[in-house]
């Protein structure tokens, strides 16, 4: 049985900017999976469905869930605002289908349906400041390295785009938008039109109209998209636009053209298209015969190693001398006798591009690194070992589960991994997976549950769940290691395991878990822990901790939920009283 996986981009966020098949989609859906902020923003559509919200950075489980829901045969809406293939769901999705095994002939049908994305909102309510090529750069480096972020940057200035700026600014990432505005100053005009625009169409927009130079002074946040216009953008009566190229051939305000319609595709009207400055076999350039060499027109944009100074306006100027000129030609701004300015810019950074493409990207590794499940003492080698793993810019905490996390960027993540192992290290993956944590076993004196602990951390270790679980593993009745305030913990006593569910280690809930069953066949435990662990990866909801599992589904295979009693509520005299 195949469901329906419809991946909708919303648009801006009002009614009224969402397409008709968007909502239509929303509406034939059993099960609505989305953002919480995007779920409030379409609360009016989606009254008696099935909806799944979680928070931000929960985009992998949330397409989890909307595929397992699909795989039930029902008609599942996953939700994002602006569009759903710019920086939505859409890609995800596909991709956990694809690890799937999911192809076109598969009943899961896919369908994604586009909505209106910040650059295309925003850029509506400051003018028209994207008539020409445009690009969008995230500036949020979670899934993405800085260094590429950097590159983009640096070739989409350089290239003279209309650059829309998406995820700016956070609480902690502020550095970023500083970081871009430096570069961006490298290649454009201090003066260069910059559109701040927040919450667009939605009750709090705000639009702010600045310039490169100051666009630090305004506030900007996560819900600003920022608009840097190109060398020809200009600002006319509060309205950022950029000019198509129209004025370069035709009198804006003339009923009637110098040029006729057929002239229009002759060279000599058109002295910067591409054959005319770079022949196919690299024979010499043609001239257009009507004009010399020195007076033909030309674009100028800034060079990709000057920066512009204040006084080498854009189109602005050049519109204006065009007009006043009444030149069906109009002479745009020369930079000396530079031929093709922008041409030069533009092949140096399709240049800059291609080489770079060749090189690997680096990724953020993360990883637990342990010395074992029951081993808790690292040897100097191995210690050595990780420290130049994690190198001089990377990141080791020792975490309280008996690991140390290491954060680093590298090219080579599987070359790192293949070091750690061959030092001896267990290397295991961090995130919402299982980790065993085991007691050291009395420094291994009181040995005979280590099997079990290892084969349980080999089956199961690492493992994706809907939230992290930690599963506690003691040697004895001390259980000193605190495996009973686990999510799920087992003891070891008389040659057999005692079992525990829904521990929660931490909060002013904290509590132990259920004792649910008392002696189970050493031979059969792992077994009965595999089971409860696939029970939660199945049923568990996207970021549901194992303890809230188990009191919602009331039953694990023969384990029952019971409820804590409930606290007694004590009159207490004041102090001193
Ligand atoms: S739980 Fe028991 S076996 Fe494990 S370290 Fe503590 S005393 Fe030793």
């Amino acid at each position: 049985m195949g469901g329906k996986l419809l991946i909708v981009g919303f648009g801006p966020g009002s009614v009224d900017h969402m397409t008709k098949r968007a909502r239509e989609a929303i509406e034939e859906s059993d099960v609505i999976i989305g953002y919480k902020t995007y779920i409030e923003l379409v609360r009016d559509l989606i009254a008696g469905k099935e909806i799944i919200s979680t928070g931000m950075t929960e985009e992998v489980s949330r397409a989890q869930a909307a595929v397992k829901w699909a795989e039930r045969g029902k008609t599942v809406a996953v939700i994002s605002s602006g569009d759903a293939g710019l920086y939505g769901m859409a890609g995800l999705v596909y991709e956990v289908l694809i690890e799937k095994g999911w192809t076109k002939d598969d009943p899961i049908e896919v369908e994604v349906i586009p909505g209106i994305s910040a650059i295309h909102s925003c850029a509506a309510l400051l003018g028209a400041p994207i008539m020409h090529d445009a690009c969008t750069i995230s500036l949020s480096d979670h899934l993405t390295p800085w260094e590429l972020i950097e590159k983009r940057l640096e070739a989409a200035a350089a290239a003279d785009f209309v650059i829309a700026l998406y995820n700016p600014k956070s609480g902690r990432r502020t550095r970023q938008i500083v970081e871009a505005q430096r570069i961006l100053l490298r290649h454009r005009s201090p003066e260069t039109p910059v559109g701040l625009v927040k919450s667009a169409y939605r009750e709090r927009q705000q639009i702010v109209l600045t310039d490169l130079a100051h666009m630090l002074d305004h506030e900007i946040g996560m819900l600003t998209t920022v608009i840097i216009g190109n060398s020809t953008t200009f600002v006319h009566d509060g309205l950022m636009i950029t000019p198509r190229g129209y004025q370069r051939k035709y009198h804006l305000t003339a009923a009637v053209q110098p040029l006729k319609p057929h002239e229009r595709l002759r060279k000599e009207a058109e002295p910067w298209a591409l054959e005319q400055t770079k022949p196919l076999n690299g024979g010499p350039v043609l001239e257009p015969t009507s004009e010399p060499e020195t007076e033909r027109p030309r674009v100028s944009l800034p060079s990709a190693s000057l920066p512009l100074s204040a006084s080498s306006a854009p189109l602005p100027a050049a519109a204006r001398q065009a007009k006043e000129s009444g030149s069906a030609i109009p002479p745009v701004q020369t930079e000396g006798n530079r031929p093709m300015a922008a041409k030069e810019v533009a092949e140096d950074a399709l240049a800059a591009l291609t080489h770079r493409s060749m090189r690997p990207v680096p990724v953020l590794f993360e990883a637990a690194v342990s010395p074992g499940v029951a081993n808790k003492q690292f040897t100097p080698e191995q210690l050595i070992v990780l420290a130049e793993v994690v190198g001089p810019d990377g990141k080791m905490t020792y975490t309280p589960d008996h690991y140390m996390k290491i954060e680093r960027l590298t090219e080579d993540p599987a070359g790192l991994t293949a070091r750690l192992v061959a030092a001896g290290l267990t290397v295991m993956p961090v995130g919402e997976v299982l980790t065993v944590k085991a007691c050291d076993f009395c420094d291994g004196e009181k040995k005979d549950a280590i099997p079990y602990a290892e084969e349980l951390a080999r089956r199961l270790g690492g493992m994706t769940l809907p939230k992290e679980l930690k599963l506690g593993v003691n040697g004895c009745g001390m259980a000193c290691y605190g495996a009973v305030r686990e999510d799920i913990g087992i003891v070891y006593r008389k040659g057999k395991f005692d079992l525990f569910l829904g521990g929660k280690t931490v909060g002013r809930n904290a509590h132990p878990g259920q004792l649910v069953a008392e002696g189970i066949p050493k031979e059969e435990i792992i077994t009965v822990i595999a089971d409860i662990i696939e029970y939660y990866k199945e049923h568990g909801h996207p970021n549901e901790r194992f303890h809230k599992f188990f009191a919602r589904v009331k039953q694990i295979g023969p384990f029952r939920h019971e409820e804590a009693t409930a606290a007694a509520a004590v009159e207490t005299a004041a102090c001193g009283d």
